[in-house]
């Protein structure tokens, strides 16, 4: 027995070795940072490349090179160009895949920004961007080459935005999960505040499993950006929309919707600070926000409750479905023939590669949502804005309502912690 542990560890830390030689091998400890745009309409998707540079520092884990989570809507992946071997890949969701749900998107083309950062290659790389097809397997949609003599380092913007430290558990930014928070709609009067609600928003996040039991693994900073004017445009038309992060309510005509077409400029504003996941802090006390798996999170500030923040980043960040059916109304959905990505989400066509296995035999599938399986794990149909269909680990999970987070998402949010910092 002895022998067979001595063995395991040594198998266990020279894979561990591996990656890190992986690293050092194909990157240097910098990013490249890819702006490009990305647009179609239903059917038709395609690729663009805007710019491409490098920033000094790289604040990401050098560990997890490949990402094995198969989340998401879209998936980049990194090839050494000379060899063809994959040396990175990332999942992650985007606005440009959910207008593609929208009315306008039959007819119409729409042109979205996005950004994707990697450690800096020391050799050219092939970078090929992936969709997922009808059936949930991944389509590759364009294929790009960048040439590394041709990129060239940039220098900080630190003049429109200084990083403001919130909790660090510690300066080693390869093996914490770094946050940061971009305050939007704060002007200069508004500084005092500013730096009371991002304490707010810290404070929120800590006050939430798992988050509260892991502060060890996580650092948040924010950074102080003033805006063009107070508050978050949208809602109110005394409110100029036109500002430089573009963040604003209404977004595909979804009222309480906040999201930003400007992804170029918000890079612009962080791209010095290290960072694994964006949360963009919104000064209105109107109920509102968003979230997109590895993209980022917005919410308004409600002073008794962070309720919508943790929600919003639960999507953001562990890539968790919502688990309520929009008002209960029961919707016709194709996509319930086969096994949704979302990990809390299931339709039960492929339950084994979800939360099957922390089910008790007692518990029958579906379950009935009644007060004897109130806290026990089941399948309860009602998820994805789906009342039919559809099924969720919980009665009730924050990713319901005001609750804490269920353990099949308190399990998936664990997992994504230690991605980023084991
Ligand atoms: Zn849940």
């Amino acid at each position: 027995m002895k022998h067979l542990i001595i063995a395991l560890f040594v198998v266990i830390s020279s894979m561990g070795f591996a990656q890190n030689q992986d690293f050092d091998t194909y990157f240097q400890d910098n990013t490249l940072n890819i702006l490009y745009y990305h647009s179609g309409r239903v059917g038709i998707e395609y690729y663009n490349i805007e710019q491409t540079y490098g920033t000094k520092g790289w604040a990401g884990t050098k560990t997890k090179l490949l990402d094995q989570t198969n989340l998401g809507a879209h998936r980049v992946e990194v090839y050494a160009a000379n060899t063809q071997k994959i040396i990175y890949s990332r999942n992650h969701c985007s606005l440009f895949e959910e207008w593609q749900t929208t009315p306008e998107a039959r007819n119409s083309c729409g042109n979205f920004e996005e950004v994707i950062r990697f450690p800096y290659p020391k050799q050219d790389v092939d970078i090929a961007f992936f969709s997922r097809d009808s059936l949930g397997g991944w389509l590759e949609v364009y294929r790009h080459r960048v040439e590394m003599r041709d990129v060239a380092m940039i220098q900080s913007s630190q003049t429109k935005s200084k990083i403001y430290p919130l909790s660090i558990s510690s300066s080693e930014i390869n093996r914490k999960l770094d946050i940061v928070i971009v305050p939007s709609g704060y002007t200069q009067m508004d500084s005092l505040k500013m730096i009371s609600d991002m304490n707010l928003f810290t404070k929120f996040f800590f006050s939430k499993a798992p988050f509260s039991d892991l502060k060890d693994k996580i650092n948040i900073r924010g950074i102080c950006y003033f805006s063009e004017q107070t508050g978050v445009p949208g809602l109110d038309s005394s409110i100029n929309p036109n500002t430089f992060l573009g963040v604003g309510y209404n977004t595909f005509g979804s009222k309480r919707y906040i999201m930003t077409p400007n992804l170029f400029n918000l890079h612009e504003l962080i791209m010095d600070v290290p960072y694994d996941q964006i949360v963009i802090m919104c000064n209105s006390e109107v109920y509102g926000g968003g979230g997109i798996f590895n993209f980022y999170a917005t919410s308004y500030v409600n002073p008794k409750n962070g309720f919508v923040l943790i929600h919003e980043f639960g999507h953001s960040f562990a890539g968790l479905g919502d688990e309520y059916s929009e008002n209960d109304i029961e919707v016709e959905g194709a996509a319930q023939s086969i096994e949704p990505w979302q990990r809390n989400v299931t339709s039960l066509k492929d339950f084994s590669k979800k939360w099957q296995d922390m089910i008790q035999d007692s518990v029958p599938i579906p379950t009935p949502q009644t007060k004897e399986y109130e806290d026990k794990i089941g399948a309860y149909e009602g998820a994805a804005y789906v009342s039919k269909g559809f099924y969720r680990p919980f009665q009730n999970c924050l990713m319901r309502s005001d609750k804490p987070f269920c353990p099949v998402c308190t399990k998936e949010i664990i997992k994504m912690i230690d991605f980023y910092t084991e």
